[in-house]
């Protein structure tokens, strides 16, 4: 009897033993499942895309499909914050002013650095709606939209602050001092965040037309990583705006030339803008002044006039690019500006094709040495096959 007595205690605590080891490795499982290690580094947040993460700001953010279903939303500023992080909106904090209003800096109580971008209007819902759905948005390479305000009559929009401000004061801003200057190399990698941050914005659902792409809008950290600015302000504008007169873009060279004849911006409409952008980066010119206002010429046109008389490319590159990489660069560029939208790249391939220039472009000078790279004169890009 007591061996039968010890069997059945023992059966027994082996069943609970084995029951304890089983509930524990389902635990251990779905905590995994929920919280894995490896980590993406273009939005900083686990992978698969289905796993969320705290961003510094304490938002959740989802990588890969670009779907955000959980959000705290974005940050609402009194106007006393605001005026005391810029000393009363101060002159000396003033940094420009662009089609939102001015700008400023401003200082945080916490010591975070922002942008602020103030306009006159008085409070709309259609506000607060389009600045939450914003401010969801979250990747390394675009400008995060923190908060808003709206109090006394101001609109304000409060964005994370880039200190080496705008890539086309860098590129041809000859009235600011910059000693640096931008090698062949170091533009690649500002095209290539560019890049990922308008395929970002592509790949959300529902997903994001930036439909105000420009240089100016390309702004770089202290790293020199390149952050995509403004994406969706000129929707936001336009909702806040609807009952005023639309927004003129006669003249704006970073313009889809399509929109005049299907009235729409769509996702080939930035695959455009960013052709004119890649054309800045090559020549080191501002677009706007490439073609005269009488000019019947596309750009594509205009790119290949001046390949064959040899001043395409920027002379301050000197010889810090090989002629495969520059021809590859050249040749995305036109495809991105085909004048028919249908036969653009996707922003995700334009991406891809940019890594593969920049990878080829290291390989190639880490073997030859930087500055022996073999320099080819713009008209002989294209004359081998
Ligand atoms: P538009 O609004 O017509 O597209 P824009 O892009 O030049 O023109 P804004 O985006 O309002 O206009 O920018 C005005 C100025 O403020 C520019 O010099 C820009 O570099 C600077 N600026 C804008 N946002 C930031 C930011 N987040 N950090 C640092 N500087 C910024």
């Amino acid at each position: 009897m007591p061996t039968l007595l010890a069997a059945i205690v023992g059966g027994l605590i082996g069943a609970i033993a084995s029951l304890v080891i089983v509930v524990w490795f389902l635990w251990f499982c779905i905590l995994h499942r929920r919280f894995p290690s490896n980590r993406n580094s273009e939005t900083g947040s686990s992978d698969p895309p289905t796993i969320v993460e705290w961003s510094r700001r304490g938002r959740i953010s989802f990588a890969g499909g670009g779907h955000a279903t959980e959000h705290q939303g974005a940050r609402q500023f009194t106007l006393e914050e605001l005026s005391q992080a810029t000393k009363s909106f101060d002159e000396c904090n003033l940094v420009g002013s662009g089609s939102f209003g001015l700008v400023y800096k401003g200082l945080l109580l916490d010591g975070t650095i922002v942008a602020i971008k103030m306009r006159r209007g008085s409070p709309q819902p259609e506000f607060v709606e389009e600045v939450k759905k914003l401010s969801e948005i979250c990747h390394r390479n675009l400008v995060t939209l923190i908060g808003y305000c709206q109090e006394g009559g101001l609109q304000m929009l409060v964005f994370e602050y880039l200190p080496n401000g705008s890539i086309s004061h860098h590129l041809y801003d000859t009235g600011r001092d910059i000693a640096m200057r931008l090698e062949f190399k170091q533009r690649l990698s500002v095209a290539i965040g560019t890049a990922k941050g308008l395929n970002h914005l592509h790949s959300l659902v529902p997903q994001v037309v930036h439909k105000d792409f420009k240089s100016s809008n390309v702004l770089v950290d202290e790293n020199f990583i390149a952050k995509v600015a403004d994406a969706g302000i000129a929707k936001l504008l336009q909702r806040l705006d609807n009952a005023g007169p639309s927004r003129s873009s006669d003249g704006n060279v970073f313009q889809d030339p399509e929109v005049e004849e299907f009235g729409a911006l769509s996702e080939a409409s930035d695959v455009y803008s960013f052709g004119v952008f890649l054309l800045e980066l090559i020549t080191g010119r501002e677009a706007a002044h490439l073609l005269s206002p009488e000019s019947e010429e596309s750009l594509v046109q205009w790119v290949e006039g001046h390949l064959v008389s040899n001043d395409l490319i920027d002379r301050r590159l000197g010889s810090s690019f090989t002629s495969e990489g520059m021809k590859d660069l050249i040749g995305l560029t036109l495809r991105c500006l085909n004048p028919s939208g249908r036969g653009r790249p996707k922003m995700s391939s334009v991406a891809t094709e940019l890594d593969r220039i920049l990878e080829t472009e290291m390989t190639l000078t880490t073997v030859m040495g930087d500055g022996t790279a073999i320099v080819t004169l713009g008209s002989q890009l294209f004359n081998s096959s």
